[in-house]
């Protein structure tokens, strides 16, 4: 069991103050959250600069990811360090991903930028049901669309300053292996905890 933070912007993200150092060192630090997906908007800079400073510790995980800007809304796609091809399609971006063994995931949908009900008409393989920085009633209409769509719910913090960090996660039924993380991830082997309470699926 692994408890993962999905969803974190570094300073390779134009509106984040984390360095990515400061992220490394957050891990290190952790109890128990010794995980984290980096998914800077639109680059994987971020996630190789990260990856190479987490290399020292044995004992945390820098999975790789980005966060797409669709014109449609955003898409957090897990385990890639290769940006998908333009333009930046919903069906295209998700294509990339199941393609790639990669886990797509629709970020925020009831949030700005987020897809809202539009996720329903495409493959997606997960939901962020659990994002820190949405409000509780947007996160509650994540958690349906989930439900609706029968598929597993995500947490992450969304993180763009240090405070943030680490404030929504995810319970993994994994080990410290980006490739065991992913495949637990589409067969829904998960639970999402924010401070204060917790859901399961
Ligand atoms: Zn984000």
């Amino acid at each position: 069991m692994i408890q993962a933070d999905l969803h974190i912007h570094t300073t390779y993200s134009f509106d984040s103050t984390i360095q990515p150092k400061t992220l490394v060192e957050k891990l290190v630090a952790h109890s128990f959250i010794k995980v984290a997906a980096v998914t800077d908007h639109d680059t994987v800079k971020g996630c190789g600069v990260t990856r190479q400073l987490a290399s020292a510790y044995p004992d945390i995980l820098i999975i790789p990811g980005v966060e797409i800007s669709t014109p449609q809304g955003d898409i957090v796609v897990l385990g890639t360090e290769e940006m998908p091809p333009k333009p930046w399609t919903v069906e295209g971006v998700v294509d990339f991903a199941h393609d790639r063994d990669c886990v797509s995931v629709v970020a925020h949908p009831y949030r700005e930028y987020g897809l809202g009900d539009l996720a329903i008409d495409y493959k997606f393989d997960a939901i962020e049901v659990l994002n820190g920085d949405s409000s509780p009633s947007a996160n509650k209409l994540a958690q349906d669309l989930a439900k609706l769509m029968g598929l597993p719910g995500v947490a992450g913090s969304d993180a763009h300053q240090p405070s943030k960090l680490c404030t929504a996660y995810t319970e993994v039924q994994a080990s410290l292996d980006i490739d065991e993380i992913l495949k637990a991830l589409k067969k829904g082997l998960v639970a999402v905890h924010s401070i204060g309470r917790s859901i399961h699926f």
